[in-house]
């Protein structure tokens, strides 16, 4: 392999992930005559579901959650003049080719460009799946520049998702990062254990940890289905290695977003000993619009869990700034003006009123 040769994923057979609106057809998953049209969302939106997930879906139940974050939609082919092809200003904070460095202390690489399967809501939808992940020059050079910014505790790896990339490529990333003593935190964002358990194989696990660094991993998943017995097994055997695992969760309309759903999720994942971490609100990633909630309703979403749920169960609400300003908590907000809300909607003044 030369250097300009792309970080490739490992080899898998790839008959069995659906990639063509065809395949969908063969396995029954839309009907004959919408080949046509969602194959004009497939030529501009990658598509792939593996058979992780295709056995998820119940193709009698048309609202059924995972077909609806995997299925193209011809909704995808209309975009809003809010929506934007590079939604949460990553292209602002690329400092070398593949790596956003947003946030003083962490930067964020894009390792590879393609996933498991393809989320017709993702924020990278315009990126992720069109072409090639990271030469190795390019990643030397990103390693180059995380050697010469003191100031970088933590190294994100993402994509694409980086649990796709092959074991020996993740090796090496994992050597070059914990190389650099300022380096403390190796941190994974992968959909991989919930979507191809398969792939988490002890030879992935034993890759992306090494002496010098902590590696953690942050799961993406969306409804509580998608939490099988094996993808659970996948997070087991990653949690047996005593890597710490965090949870991230878009809010999707017509998937998620109604509060039995996402307490079902949450607990899930904290049975999974996945620690809730982020809801992310939608971003404005282009022909996304039919996925998005309000902010108002994300934060009513967010109050029908304190409380009722476990604090173990409860992420925070986060919104990723439009035009690279970085992600920031959107409530709800509980403390106003000299009173707290308890989780009943009762307010109390703190601090209290003076006692006798
Ligand atoms: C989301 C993101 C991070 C990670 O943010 P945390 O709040 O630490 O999870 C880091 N860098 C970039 C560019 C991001 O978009
Ligand atoms: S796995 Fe992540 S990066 Fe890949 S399509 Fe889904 S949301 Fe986008």
């Amino acid at each position: 392999m030369n250097d300009t040769t792309p970080i490739a994923a490992a080899e898998r057979p790839a008959s069995a992930t659906l990639r063509h609106p065809a395949d969908l057809a063969g396995a029954g998953l839309i009907p004959a005559d919408e080949i046509a049209a969602l194959g004009a969302v497939a030529a501009r939106y990658a598509l792939a579901i593996t058979p992780a997930m295709t056995a998820l879906i119940d193709p009698a139940d048309p609202a059924d959650p995972v077909a609806r974050q995997f299925i193209p939609d011809i909704a995808e082919l209309t975009t809003t003049p809010a929506e934007h092809a590079d939604p949460i200003g990553d292209d602002v904070h690329q400092v070398v080719p593949g790596l956003i460095h947003r946030y003083p202390d962490r930067v964020l690489l894009k390792l590879v460009s393609a996933c498991a399967v393809y989320c017709r809501f993702c924020f990278r939808r315009e990126t992720v799946g069109q072409g090639e992940g990271l030469s190795r020059a390019e990643l030397a050079g990103a390693i180059d520049y995380v050697r010469a910014h003191p100031e970088i505790w933590e190294v994100i790896v993402s994509g694409g998702d980086p649990f796709i990339a092959a074991p020996r490529h993740l090796r090496a990333l994992a050597d070059a990062v914990a190389a650099i003593a300022h380096v403390r935190i190796l941190r994974f964002h992968t959909r991989v254990p919930v979507v191809a358990p398969e792939r988490v194989t002890a030879e992935l696990i034993d890759a992306i940890t090494a002496s010098g660094i902590t590696t953690w991993v942050a799961i993406h998943a969306n409804h509580p289905r998608e939490l099988t017995r094996e993808g659970c097994a996948a997070l087991a055997r990653l949690a047996d290695a005593g890597i710490p695992l965090v949870s991230q969760t878009v809010l999707l309309k017509g998937v998620n977003d109604d509060a039995h759903t996402l307490a079902a999720l949450m607990r899930a994942f904290v049975e999974a000993r996945v620690k809730p971490y982020y809801l992310h609100h939608a971003d404005l990633a282009p022909g996304t619009g039919h996925f998005r909630s309000t902010v108002a309703e994300g934060q009513s979403l967010m109050k029908q869990l304190r409380g009722r749920v476990s604090g173990l169960a409860q992420p925070a609400y986060v919104l990723d700034i439009p035009g690279g300003h970085g992600k920031a908590p959107i409530g709800p907000d509980y403390s106003l003006a000299g009173s707290v809300e308890d989780f009943r909607g009762n307010r109390h003044a703190y601090p209290p009123p003076d006692r006798d």
